[in-house]
């Protein structure tokens, strides 16, 4: 049952042409080392500034005129049976709704029918277990994730971020076997700030380099992969 939310009360970046609030539910079942919201994942991790969601749909009624969407994001939401309820909360008040996702929900796709989804692939398949060791069959869940989404109609597009060790350029072929032609691939650098595994506070990003070797080797199976941010 979702009872809390983190609130971020506007944003121009988080989906795409919208202008959207921010609600981040708590919990993952991934532990991505390079994870820069720790407070929601790992309990103790920090203080998440978590507030009813009765307050965050009143904050809603509030500026629903001023906003025309709402990004659920995480953590993981599709985590939470009750998410699609939270999504028809949002479209009752007339905004869009935007799912940020791991994918290893794909059953919750079609239930929470979000506007736009964005979709991460975090790793080729190989290397999934040391990201999730507690969802085994994570990598095959991504893959069905993908395939509704492809099938839906639904818009979307795939986040990739370049970590270090995850996503280089002597795997990042495999890494794109996910893909398909006609994915919206987003290649994102890495960045060093809140980390959930502090060690990676001091891991070197990708440089430019290699960062457009891996760009190549995405465009190689979705020729409209592009870099997104500094
Ligand atoms: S980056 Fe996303 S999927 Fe990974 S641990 Fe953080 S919230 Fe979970």
């Amino acid at each position: 049952m979702i009872s809390r939310l983190g609130l971020q009360r506007s944003s121009l970046t988080d989906f795409p042409g919208v202008l959207a609030c921010v609600l981040f539910t708590v919990g993952c079942d991934f532990r991505c080392p390079w994870c820069h919201n720790p407070e929601l994942v790992e309990p103790g991790a920090g203080d998440p500034g978590l507030v009813p969601v009765g307050e965050a749909l009143g904050f809603l009624d509030e500026r629903k005129r001023v906003l025309s969407g709402a990004v659920l994001s995480g953590g993981e939401p599709c985590l939470h049976p009750d998410l699609p309820r939270l999504a028809d909360a949002v479209r009752r008040r007339g905004l869009k709704v935007k799912l940020d996702t791991n994918g290893s929900f794909p059953d919750a796709l079609a239930e929470v029918r979000a506007d736009y989804v964005a979709i991460d692939v975090k790793a080729r398949a190989a290397d999934y277990p040391r990201l999730a060791p507690l969802v085994p069959d994570a990598a095959a869940r991504v893959a069905r994730s993908l395939a509704w989404l492809r099938s839906s109609g639904a818009p979307f597009e795939v986040r990739v971020t370049a970590a270090p060790g995850f996503v280089d350029p002597d795997t990042a072929a495999s890494l794109a076997d996910f893909l398909e032609a006609g994915d919206e691939v987003v290649l994102q650098r890495f960045r060093p700030l809140r980390t959930l595994d502090p060690a990676w506070r001091s891991v070197e990003p990708h440089g430019d380099a290699a960062l457009a070797e891996i760009l190549a080797a995405l465009k190689a199976r979705s020729p409209k992969a592009r870099h997104r941010g500094g």
